[in-house]
């Protein structure tokens, strides 16, 4: 049985000592009543003692009646973000938790919300309250720190995760963007902190239309295999992910493609997370192959012993990978070049496929005849177990 009358005779002895405001006296004692309003109660204790409302609170100095001050901060720093959860880190002064410890231990008292947690929950009731949005432990669209000691306020959004396609229909665009020279792609002033000042390639536009899109500082894509600057992408595209950080939008609406200038965006959608386990795919690809030598329709019939062994790949860290390549259709163009189609697993590197540097059997290999792959093309990348 919790006794009252214990209650307020603690209270007297702790206010005799020291001032403390409504809040921090509620605090004290409001987890053993199960009352949620510290600062009604602290009012009430006050009152049956009457006592007055003091100038300055022994352990918070009269922070606690200075929240407002942090929360019209928090509002006008979220006014910009999509967020429907939250999570607020308070930093204080470390005398404030000094005299809260002291208090304590010096008037044994037991099970009381520090006054860290006090702000937390206080500031967080009332921004929920007013956002219409609510306080997420595990997973929250925005984390807010607030610093007592530098009296600043920082908000942070959870990255966003994306997943799409990409087709290009045009050769010449390179899949990679090179980092900003000055921050080599931490991001910094001179590319607006977007890691890239340039925006040419398959990277580059997508990053660029993610930017402006979700009004985020950065996109991080993952990519599902590479390609050749001078390569097409077709059918439904390659796949990638895309990591947006610091997005101020979180929701899309947006069509099933997106044509970005010889690069189109489809099946763009928000994802839990980035898979982290690697992702095996198989590509149909077009080559067109040129030979040293005379090349004759008969000798390409070799080309099918191809799909009846594992393609050895010699990688520079001395680490062999093997890989497979089926469906193998070709077609003599000139006396010394042929097109080759295929189906080969993610990671065959095709030009070396065809000269065989590293790699066996090549094409020169089972042709006996030096060979160069000029340009390849994509008609279908899938992913070889769904995600
Ligand atoms: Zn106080
Ligand atoms: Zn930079």
């Amino acid at each position: 049985m919790i006794n009252i009358k214990t209650i307020i005779s603690d209270a007297k002895k702790i206010l005799k000592e020291h001032n403390l405001c409504d809040n921090c006296l509620g605090r004290l004692f409001a987890s053993k009543l199960g009352l949620a309003s510290h600062q009604k109660l602290g009012k009430k204790i006050r009152s049956i003692l009457r006592k007055n409302n003091p100038k300055s609170c022994f352990i918070c100095k009269n922070m606690m009646s200075k929240l407002d001050t942090q929360l019209s901060k928090m509002y006008e720093m979220s006014h910009d973000y999509e967020f429907s959860s939250f999570l607020i880190g308070a930093i204080l002064q470390p005398s404030i938790l000094d005299r809260d410890d002291l208090i304590r231990s010096k008037f044994k008292l037991q099970g009381i919300n520090s006054i860290k947690g006090d702000i937390n929950r206080e500031i967080g009731k009332r921004f929920g309250r007013r956002t219409k949005t609510t306080v997420d432990y595990q997973n929250p669209d925005i984390v807010f720190t607030l610093d007592f000691k530098k009296e600043e306020c920082e908000i942070k959004p959870k990255p966003l995760f994306l997943s799409g396609r990409y087709t290009k229909n045009i050769r010449g665009i390179p899949q990679k963007q090179k980092p900003c020279n000055q921050c080599r792609g931490k991001g910094c002033y001179v590319c607006e902190f977007h890691g890239i000042s340039e925006f040419y390639s398959v990277e580059g536009k997508i990053a660029k239309f993610l930017y402006e899109k979700f009004g985020a500082q950065q996109a991080k894509i993952t990519w599902i295999g590479s390609e050749d600057e001078t390569s097409l992408v077709l059918g439904k595209g390659r796949p990638f992910f895309a990591k947006l950080v610091n997005p101020h939008k979180r929701t899309l609406r947006l069509g099933k493609k997106i044509a970005l200038d010889g690069v189109a965006i489809r099946d763009l959608k928000i994802i839990e997370k980035i898979p982290s386990n690697i992702i095996r795919f198989r590509s149909k690809v077009a080559m067109q192959v040129q030979t040293e030598n005379e090349i004759k329709s008969s000798q390409l019939r070799n080309l099918h012993k191809l799909e009846k062994q594992p393609i050895a790949i010699y990688e520079n860290s001395g680490k062999k990978n093997q890989r497979h390549i089926s469906d193998i259709q070709y077609k003599k163009k000139s006396s010394n070049s042929f097109s080759l189609l295929m189906k080969a697993d993610g990671g065959v590197p095709l030009k070396r496929f065809a000269d065989g540097v590293e790699v066996t059997p090549s094409l020169s290999s089972i042709l006996e005849n030096p060979c160069k792959c000029t340009v390849f093309d994509f008609y279908e990348i899938a992913l070889t177990k769904s995600l």
